[in-house]
């Protein structure tokens, strides 16, 4: 049994500072997806120190960034990698509208994680881009689901899972209709039933995968985080992706240096 109370307490609080921070130019930490080239020379005036007056310095000078094109990685198969599985669980969530993007929140005492492996990853929450991040050669996919699984010593794994125009996904509409319109607010106690694992492509429990070391995808862009990118896309309908456009658009971040990583692969 997972107790992750303690981490979703600190990410709510991290959320909750961030989101007076971007909202406050005396901070200096606004930042956009427009200006993505500038994030490492976005500075903190607040801060006479380093490393704080850069605090996003990350984003510019880190060397294993995401997300990646995967058209131009070497890509390794191996049958020795540890599988995923995923054990997600119904949760009621808070509903997020982070300012950069939709989001839900697990709640405090969600179980849900994912499985690397014998070690395990609590999810604290899932978002979505518009379009993907992750491209392959010219090709894009209309949106992207990122589930962000944070465990207690802080090691961060992201599972991210390209999203095509075609059925409609009853849980995606679920959550376009209970993200907050006004950026940086939360839903909260709505009582409303999610079951993260709904959005997922079928036969799921132990799915193909690609997997590469990255970072966050957005400021601080901190590197560490240990991508495994779903070799099956999931579909929302035409409607449901101009819904999402309704919310934000181009909040995606552009394929960074892969600096001679290599990528494995189950498949
Ligand atoms: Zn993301």
């Amino acid at each position: 049994m997972i107790n992750n109370r303690h981490l979703s307490g600190m990410f709510a609080s991290a959320a909750f500072v961030f989101v007076i921070n971007s909202s406050s130019s005396a901070e200096g930490l606004h930042w956009s997806h427009e200006e993505q080239a500038m994030w490492g020379s976005i500075e903190d005036a607040s801060h006479t120190e380093v490393p704080h007056i850069f605090p996003f310095a990350e984003c510019a000078i880190g060397n294993r960034q995401s997300p990646i094109d995967l058209a131009e990685a070497e890509i390794e198969r191996t049958t020795e990698l540890n599988r995923l599985r995923i054990w997600y669980d119904t949760d009621t969530p808070v509903f997020y509208n982070s300012g950069h993007g939709i989001q839900v929140n697990t709640s405090f005492d969600y179980t849900g994680y994912l499985e690397v492996g014998n070690e395990t990853y609590p999810l604290i929450q899932f978002h979505f881009h518009e379009p993907s991040e992750h491209v392959v050669g010219d090709k894009q996919f209309p949106a992207e689901l990122h589930y962000v699984h944070v465990r207690e010593d802080g090691r961060l794994v992201v599972m991210a899972v390209a999203i095509e125009e075609g059925e409609v996904n009853e849980t995606f509409q679920t959550i376009l209709d209970n993200i907050p319109q006004t950026a940086g607010e939360m839903r909260e106690g709505t009582g409303i039933v999610i079951n993260p694992e709904t959005l997922l492509p079928p036969n799921f429990h132990k799915p193909d995968f690609y997997t590469f070391a990255g970072s966050l995808t957005t400021p601080p862009c901190s590197e560490g985080v240990q991508w495994y990118l779903l070799a099956r896309a999931i579909t929302v309908s035409a409607a449901q992706l101009e819904q999402l456009r309704g919310f934000y658009t181009n909040n995606a971040r552009l394929p960074q240096d892969l600096n001679g990583r290599t990528l494995l692969t189950t498949q």
